[in-house]
């Protein structure tokens, strides 16, 4: 993307929102600009009428004046830069909650491919970026543009052929901004890009203290991190040092401008050519500038920096969704929940497929089991029936209605998932409970936890149902977890029920309590089980062997065991 576009993208969707405070702020602007214009100007009466007129009046009014413009331009520019503050602010949260829409609505292949660290980065870090370079690029840039504007009014205005020869650097000046920019679009974009990879490995020592402690890596780790923090501040150094090069050196290149206009001042001063008043006016002014000038000389690099940052924020703005609705979706009509998947090839990375060219049928209110070696495909053919992925090819069906024809939500709705790892959020016990079903009743609560063998240990807990779980629940046990979430999903009443390795990892006393949990949710439910102990599978109706994204046998226990093929060799192995 170029600059320009971002710009206009940045109007399109961040600025114009807002245009009315901006013209607001705009309109102060044009005041801080002409009061800065009016204070130079005012040397010019100033030294005519004081100095040489000898007029007293004068005396009183032209300082009343100077303090008069001064306390103008004193409260417009208070306005402008509040306006200007609200406005910045205003498009962080905007933008922010855009791209947290984006990101829960995003597809689980992408979300699953970059570490959430990056995203948590792009979303705090390079939002800022975006916002500075937007309320100190763009608007600050309007209000030295006009401020430069003015000034230069009254140096032409004073006396053109000074003037002229005082902005003979400008060129420079420009020349050195689109350098000095181009640095700065590199450094930005790398600070951030290590920004992103510090996020990450910060994110993964706070999730893994007990390996890192346990393996004794502490060193190595530190190390890392360490490595990280120097290279981006290198990069952000060097940043820093890029933006503040600009000032200085287009002060020194103006420098040329001041000089040539003061000799050429002072020969025609000689020749008594210039007023001095005249001069005077046009010295104020000039100097004047050089402010706005030195900011407009960085202000390039600013937009940069947020542009870099516009660019990444876009991408993640930008990220398509393939899992979408069709716009004349139907709602799922719901008769018993007989799943169905027919020919259905998945494949993640285009290259090797997860499923190949698999039919299974999955009958309702019974308990088919999924079984295999890891990699065979069980959790993909799962993924499936949410979509959460959508299959490259074939269709599943739900009561003989294709899933991809209906609304995400009237899929969902039906479908109850445990996973293999319980996810508990920051809330109460009773909260995790009613995730799914925010108006639940305390009394459908407990019951939900009775079902799930949860109600007795929570009772013990110290504010009961009311006990906030904290940063990932570690004051629960895995069983107590799992048994939450297990209770999470009585509670949704969904008639069919997906389990993905629900007990893999826990102490056999646990695995009994979740398993008898399990059980009597199952009862009457379309329920599809990813089990990997045998044990757990031999009272399900149906098992499905599966083999490298094949089915290989399918059956129940007995049947299987008869048949005297896979499924007999996975059960001898375990018992
Ligand atoms: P199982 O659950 O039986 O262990 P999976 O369905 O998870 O198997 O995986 C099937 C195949 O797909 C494996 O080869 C695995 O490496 C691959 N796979 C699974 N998930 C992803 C993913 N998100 N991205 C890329 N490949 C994946
Ligand atoms: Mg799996």
């Amino acid at each position: 993307m170029t600059g320009m576009e971002i710009l206009k993208r940045l109007f399109r969707d961040s600025i114009k929102p807002y245009s009315g405070k901006l013209l607001i702020s705009l309109f102060f602007m044009v005041i801080v600009a002409l009061a800065t214009g009016a204070t130079a100007w005012l040397l010019d009466p100033a030294i005519e009428k004081i100095f040489l007129d000898k007029d007293n009046k004068m005396l009183v009014y032209i300082p009343i004046a100077i303090i008069f413009t001064l306390f103008i331009k004193s409260i417009a520019t208070y306005i402008q830069v509040s306006l200007l503050t609200e406005v910045g602010q205003e498009i962080i949260a905007d933008t922010q909650i855009k791209m947290f829409t984006k990101i829960i609505h995003a597809d689980l292949n992408w979300l699953n491919k970059i570490h959430s660290a990056k995203i948590i980065s792009n979303f705090l870090y390079d939002v800022n970026l975006l916002q500075g370079s937007v309320s100190n690029g763009i608007a600050n840039g309007a209000k030295d543009v006009l401020t430069l504007f003015c000034l230069l009014g009254v140096m032409f205005y004073q006396d053109w052929k000074l003037a002229s020869v005082a902005i003979i650097a400008f060129p420079l000046v420009g020349i050195l901004t689109k350098r000095l920019g181009q640095r700065m679009k590199k450094a930005s974009t790398e600070s951030q890009v290590e920004t992103g990879t510090l996020a990450s490995l910060l994110s993964e020592n706070l999730d893994g203290t007990r390996i890192v402690k346990a393996y004794q890596q502490e060193k190595s780790e530190i190390s890392k991190v360490s490595k990280s923090v120097i290279r981006r501040m290198k990069k952000i150094t060097k940043g820093a040092k890029t933006k503040g090069a600009a000032s200085p050196f287009a002060e020194f290149l103006a420098g040329f401008g001041i000089a040539g206009a003061l000799y050429y001042a002072g020969i025609r001063g000689i020749e008594g050519d210039l007023p001095l008043n005249e001069f005077v006016s046009f010295l104020g002014a000039m100097m004047l500038a050089f402010q706005p000038l030195r900011r407009l000389a960085s202000l390039n690099t600013t937009l940069q920096e947020g542009f870099a940052a516009a660019v990444r924020v876009f991408d993640l703005l930008d990220q398509e969704s393939f899992i979408n609705e069709k716009f004349d979706a139907d709602k799922l009509k719901f008769i018993n929940g007989d799943i169905e998947l027919c020919n259905v090839s998945l494949s993640y990375d285009n290259n090797k497929k997860a499923l190949k060219n698999l039919s299974i049928k999955i009958p309702s209110g019974k308990s088919t089991a999924l079984v295999g070696p890891s990699g065979s495909g069980k959790t993909s053919i799962l993924n499936l029936i949410p979509r959460f992925y959508d299959p490259n090819s074939g269709s599943i069906r739900i009561d003989d209605q294709d899933i991809k024809n209906l609304t995400i939500q009237s899929l969902r709705s039906v479908i109850a998932l445990v996973s293999q790892e319980p996810i508990l959020f920051d809330l109460s016990i009773k909260e995790n409970i009613a995730y799914g079903k925010k108006e639940a009743t305390d009394e459908e609560i407990v019951n939900a936890a009775k079902a799930a063998a949860a109600h007795g240990f929570i009772n013990e807990m110290p504010h009961g149902y009311e006990t906030l779980i904290g940063e990932k629940g570690f004051s629960l046990s895995g069983g107590q977890k799992q048994r939450i979430s297990i209770a999470r999903a009585f509670l949704k009443n969904a008639p069919i029920l997906l389990l993905d390795e629900a007990t893999s990892n826990l102490d056999t006393e646990s695995e009994k309590l979740v398993q008898d949990a399990l059980e009597s949710l199952m009862k009457d439910r379309t329920t599809l089980v990813i089990a990997h102990r045998l044990s757990t599978v031999i009272k399900s109706d149906q098992i499905i062997v599966l083999d490298n994204g094949k089915v290989s046998e399918v059956g129940n226990h007995e049947k299987l065991i008869n048949q005297n093929g896979t499924y007999k060799r996975l059960y001898e192995r375990e018992f």
